[in-house]
């Protein structure tokens, strides 16, 4: 049944698709200043629903949601026509005359799938590079974030009609349903476990797919860092969203000179920006019991330095540093995605390396630093996804970088120019002149031709 319907959605979708009205760039930039409108119009619904499902406030939803989707379709609207127009490239002497170029394909019917953690943005800046592609879309909300979905159903129906981009609400019974449709492309932000049962699904009908995944990013700090400056930047990037941020740093791996002054420094600042967390209505909760009693059993016989406290009512959990983290705690066998900070400390930089190495790679790297030889080191020779140098998350947050994970932390990229490639396919045509045919592809393939050729491609 429910496969019956997902059937019937991309159905009309393929149809529109193939009404070819998506290959005009000026159709695109319409529904793109459309779903600006309805983004604009729908701003409070957006706000009070990420608050309902996850406490956020209209602030942090502002500044972590909203304004990437509006700078992403700015970024489209600002830039697309140039993007799109077909590119003129060189022939090759061997096909003269011909003229070749690249054009920019869209896939067809591209299916979105979101989690909840940033429900919004993670919905949208996808959509947005898939309407630039030139794509239909159906667009696929988490079952956590029921509100955020909702409001979303809202905007999308607003902007546009169901037969170009939808939205399907559910669970897993409308996943698998969903990806046994013939979409012609599959991007999705979620867990590494789930991104492993879409992949598998994807190769089934030789989809494409972005992954856009998880896992542990590491935060290092030298004993060159500047620590107040660290512990400010680190504290903002571990608990906007309490630590449900995919890209959030999860690990602190810190210089042993300096880790007693850096763990001091955290929590100082964290005393600071939120001085009663439990109660604080700009600190987000944990977006379920389950993740809740997850995150709680991560704290099981650990030796906590600062934090800790918990309200079972409200699902939240105090921002919590810990010491004397052994490798094999559970806290360092999962990615923690909540407001927890492990502190390991390291002796030599190369352990700090090997630390890394020996694990996935992931998503994100921070590293704070004053030392130009050990930040070109580690940039160099380590490989994830995206970070930053004294800094972390923000690479995430421009439409100049692409954002994407390695390895277990995803495959593909997307936000600004790298958005519009992953929707569209480079498409080679050769326009042959008629006038000229070079005789030496025709048979009969004689010993003089053969001596010419070899003389062409040497
Ligand atoms: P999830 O993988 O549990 O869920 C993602 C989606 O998959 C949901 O819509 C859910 O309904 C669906 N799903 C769950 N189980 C399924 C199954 N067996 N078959 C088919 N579909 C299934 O992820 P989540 O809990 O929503 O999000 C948290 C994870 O997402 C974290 O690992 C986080 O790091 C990652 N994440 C990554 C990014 C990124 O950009 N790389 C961003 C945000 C979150």
């Amino acid at each position: 049944m429910i496969l019956q319907q997902m059937k019937e959605i991309t159905d009309a979708q393929k149809k529109f698709f193939y009404s070819s009205q998506t290959l005009d760039v000026a159709f695109r930039k319409k529904q793109l200043a459309a779903l600006k409108q309805a983004v604009k119009n729908n701003l409070t619904l957006l706000t009070d629903a990420l608050h309902a499902d996850l406490g956020k406030s209209a602030y942090e939803s502002y500044m972590c949601e909203i304004s990437l989707v509006l700078e992403e379709i700015n970024y489209f609207l600002k830039h697309l026509s140039k993007l799109a127009r077909p590119k003129k490239v060189g022939t090759s002497l061997a096909q003269f005359p011909a003229k070749c170029k690249i054009v920019h394909d869209p896939y067809g019917v591209v299916l979105i799938m979101s989690p909840w953690n940033y429900p919004v943005q993670l919905t949208l800046c996808p959509l947005v590079g898939a309407i630039a592609g030139g794509n239909c879309a159906v667009v696929k909300t988490s079952e956590y974030s029921l509100n955020v979905s909702s409001a979303l159903e809202k905007v999308i129906a607003e902007a546009f009609v169901p037969d170009y981009i939808t939205v399907v609400k559910g669970g897993r019974e409308e996943n698998t349903a969903l990806l046994e449709c013939p979409f012609d492309y599959i991007f999705f932000t979620g867990s590494v476990a789930v991104g492993k049962v879409v992949m598998k699904a994807a190769s089934q009908q030789l989809i494409p797919v972005t992954l856009e995944l998880g896992g542990k990013s590491p935060c290092i700090v030298d004993e060159t860092a500047d620590l107040k400056v660290t512990a400010r930047r680190i504290v903002w990037g571990k608990l906007i969203n309490s630590g449900q941020t995919c890209v959030a740093p999860d690990y602190i791996l810190v210089h042993k000179s300096v880790a007693s002054q850096l763990k001091q420094s955290i929590a100082e600042r964290i005393k600071e920006t939120y001085p009663d967390a439990l109660h604080c209505e700009y600190y987000p909760h944990i977006i379920t019991q389950r993740h809740f009693d997850r995150l709680l059993s991560l704290l099981d016989g650990m030796s906590v330095y600062s934090g800790g406290g918990y309200d079972a009512e409200t699902l939240t959990i105090e921002p919590t540093i810990l010491e004397n983290v052994s490798e094999e705690s559970k806290v360092m066998q999962e990615e923690i995605f909540g407001p927890i900070l492990p502190v390991i400390e390291y002796e030599n930089l190369s352990e700090a390396v090997e630390f890394i190495r020996k694990r996935s790679k992931p998503l994100a790297l921070y590293l704070f630093s004053r030392d130009k030889g050990v930040i070109e080191y580690i940039t160099k020779n380590i490989q994830f996804g995206g970070g930053c140098v004294n800094d972390t998350v923000i690479h995430l947050a421009t439409t100049h970088m692409p954002f994407g994970g390695v390895g277990d932390s995803g495959m593909g990229g997307y936000h600004g120019k790298e958005s519009f490639n992953t929707f569209t396919r480079a498409k080679s045509v050769l326009n042959k002149g008629r006038m000229f045919d070079n005789s030496l592809r025709y048979p009969p393939f004689t010993q003089s031709k053969y001596n010419t050729l070899k003389k062409f491609f040497k």
